[in-house]
């Protein structure tokens, strides 16, 4: 089945590194300013691996239709289309825009093993995948509402759209 291959892919690949030890940026870093642009929270939760509150963030109650791009470097990671009502207080999806903007980790701070999605681009600590999704992955990405911008419709730079053809 594809969408378990996507899940065992997720969950094999992921490198075994603790929440936080963050690997150096894959895009320019001259673009990224993080202690410039962060605000202290933003900066908590994406370069330091926090969690916000749930029920807390600017996007687990939010339904407008548009993209959600990553709050460190802009780069877009899921579309509302596949944003669902998960009951856990975080934004949920159960897709990406495209499997290569997400690096996945194993983390395994606090003792539990869980799988830490970092935006590929700034490597920005986005939030965690399970496996309890709905059809068809069966995946739900749970993200912080810190970690995301949203932009309204499709509009997504044809720069930053790449293998993604349908
Ligand atoms: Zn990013």
């Amino acid at each position: 089945m594809f969408s378990q291959s996507i899940a065992a892919f997720l969950f094999a690949s992921a490198s075994l590194v603790s929440c936080g030890q963050q690997q150096a940026p894959a895009g320019d870093n001259s673009l990224i300013n993080w202690n410039d642009s962060l605000t202290p929270e933003e900066y908590r939760v994406l370069r330091q691996c926090g969690t916000e509150a749930p029920f807390t963030g600017e996007y687990w109650d939010h339904h407008e239709h548009g993209v959600y791009t990553c709050a460190g470097c802009g780069s877009p990671l899921f579309n509302s289309s596949t944003k669902f009502e998960s009951g856990s207080g975080w934004p949920s999806f159960f897709d990406v825009i495209d499997q290569s903007s997400i690096d996945t980790k194993e983390d395994v701070q606090f003792g539990m093993r869980r799988i830490e999605l970092v935006c590929h681009q700034c490597q920005g600590h986005l939030g965690h995948v399970f496996s309890d999704g709905p059809p068809p992955h069966g995946l739900r990405y749970c993200i912080n509402s810190i970690s995301l911008d949203f932009s309204q419709g499709d509009s997504i730079s044809p720069s930053q759209k790449t293998s993604n053809k349908k």
